[in-house]
């Protein structure tokens, strides 16, 4: 069987919708079709939340105004049968009160989760009873039924498998089975969520939770470009990417894919695929354990980075200075992402700020430690075997006029990664572009 994801854009109104409904049922294949909320509804959840935050009901109020006349308007123009119109609209009211019921109570975390879940609760709702209406046997399958974080926010995968197997069991004899992404339950059965982005990643977890035989990702581009098409003109699709290369891809930025999205399906060796809805004929990116060799393939930034060097005479000629640093990290739960070292200091990069301050006061007991912010990691994937010739020096021969913090080489057999200022990333994408695949 197959699982194939829809983004916010493919399933953005009801033409899109119908198109995906179409796609999905025209192969007579049984397949899971995992759905994102439509395109926007996610951030208008998170501006609900803030206003509940913020204790301003009139402001969360209007915002649901809102978004029952968006979801009143694509639900008139999906529906010709009249009972199933009335289950929807229905349903969605009942999502939609829900929602302003969180107005005038305290308003923590945990409600901020119930309520940006409800996005792609309304649009499985939806896509299951435009499903029905066409007559298709399709069957809907909760994601909070099956798809569980553990304490570490981590898959719980030996739960979600029996879960999930025990429903398309139940339910043998459908074509479709529509779940949400992104949503899921921690260790404590409270609704939480796979991070932004995270459809992705519930696709590929349930692709390897039944050993699909693909994972499809389908969304508003034509797979993987070369580069960041947000800011690079005439990036080109890769058409075949190898797991290590796709995820390190999106690890380090390509949102195209949930930076964790790869990991599931590259345990299974599942191949995933990016599929462009606009234009389904279009082949695409392959992602698979096949490599291309003598290649370099593409580009990607990440944001938000911060350095953190540690300067210390005590590291001289001593061992264990290593451990204590990263000991650090550990204790803090944050992990590090570049590290390059020289015979008396180390330099790190990390992405989450929150502990920044408690990590620099423990690290001061090693020696000096300079921290540096809004910095981007660029990352320069493809085949880098160390014995292939040149191609760490053109990445280098790109970026000659733009100032670099660490470059990262060697580390895999795969990738060159280069800490820069912010202010340069837009300038060093377009650059390596013109260097390495012009
Ligand atoms: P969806 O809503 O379908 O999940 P996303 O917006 O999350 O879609 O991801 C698709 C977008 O990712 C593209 O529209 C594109 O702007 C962006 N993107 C960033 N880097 C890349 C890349 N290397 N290749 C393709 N798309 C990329
Ligand atoms: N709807 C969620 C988001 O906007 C998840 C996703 O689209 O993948 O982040
Ligand atoms: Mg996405």
């Amino acid at each position: 069987m197959k699982v194939l994801k829809f983004g916010g854009t493919s399933v953005g109104s009801a033409e899109r919708i119908k198109n995906v409904a179409k796609l999905i049922t025209e192969d007579g294949q049984r397949k899971v079709v995992v759905l994102s909320a439509m395109s926007g509804t996610t951030n208008t959840l998170l501006e609900i939340a803030d206003y509940f935050r913020l204790e301003n009901a009139v402001g969360a109020s209007d915002v649901i105004n809102r978004l029952q006349n968006k979801y009143e308007g694509v639900i008139d123009e999906l529906f010709t049968d009249a009972d199933l119109k009335k289950d929807c609209l229905e349903t969605i009211h009942g999502i939609l009160d829900y929602l302003r019921s969180f107005a005038n109570r305290p308003f923590t975390i945990f409600e901020e989760r119930c309520v940006v879940a409800q996005g792609e609760l309304m649009s499985t709702n939806m896509m299951y009873r435009y499903l029905l209406q066409q007559g298709v046997k399709a069957a809907f399958v909760p994601a909070l039924d099956f798809m569980r974080i553990d304490k570490n926010c981590e898959p719980d995968f030996k739960f979600i498998e029996e879960n999930i197997k025990a429903k398309l069991e139940a339910d043998s004899d459908e074509l479709i089975y529509i779940t949400q992404g992104f949503i899921c339950r921690n260790a404590y059965g409270e609704i939480d969520n796979l991070q932004r982005g995270g459809s992705d990643y519930s696709a590929s977890i349930i692709g390897a939770a039944i050993r699909a035989e693909e994972i499809q990702i389908w969304t508003d581009i034509d797979g993987m470009h070369n580069n960041d098409p947000r800011y690079v003109e005439n990036t080109k699709p890769v058409r075949m990417l190898n797991f290590d290369e796709a995820a390190e891809l999106a690890y380090f930025g390509a949102k195209i894919l949930h930076p964790t999205c790869i990991t599931p399906a590259r345990m299974y060796n599942i191949p995933v695929r990016l599929l462009n809805t606009m234009q389904p004929e279009a082949p695409g990116t392959t992602i698979s354990n096949q490599t291309e060799k003598d290649k370099i393939k593409a580009v990607a930034a990440k944001d938000g980075i911060v350095s953190i060097k540690i300067k210390s005479s005590r590291m001289l000629m001593a061992y264990g200075f290593m451990r204590k640093v990263f000991e650090v990290f550990e204790d803090f739960k944050t992990p590090v992402d570049l590290v390059t070292t020289s015979e008396v200091g180390v330099s790190l990069t990390i992405d989450k700020e929150n502990k920044l301050d408690e990590i620099v006061t423990e690290l001061k007991k090693f020696g000096s430690v300079t921290v540096d912010k809004n910095l981007v990691i660029i990352c320069v994937v493809g085949d880098m075997e160390w014995d292939n010739l040149g191609f760490e020096s053109s990445v280098v021969e790109a970026l000659k006029d733009i100032p670099v913090r660490m470059i990262s080489y060697g580390g895999s057999n795969y990738n060159i990664s280069i800490l820069i200022r912010k202010e340069d990333k837009e300038r060093a994408l377009r650059l390596l572009s013109e260097h390495l695949f012009k």
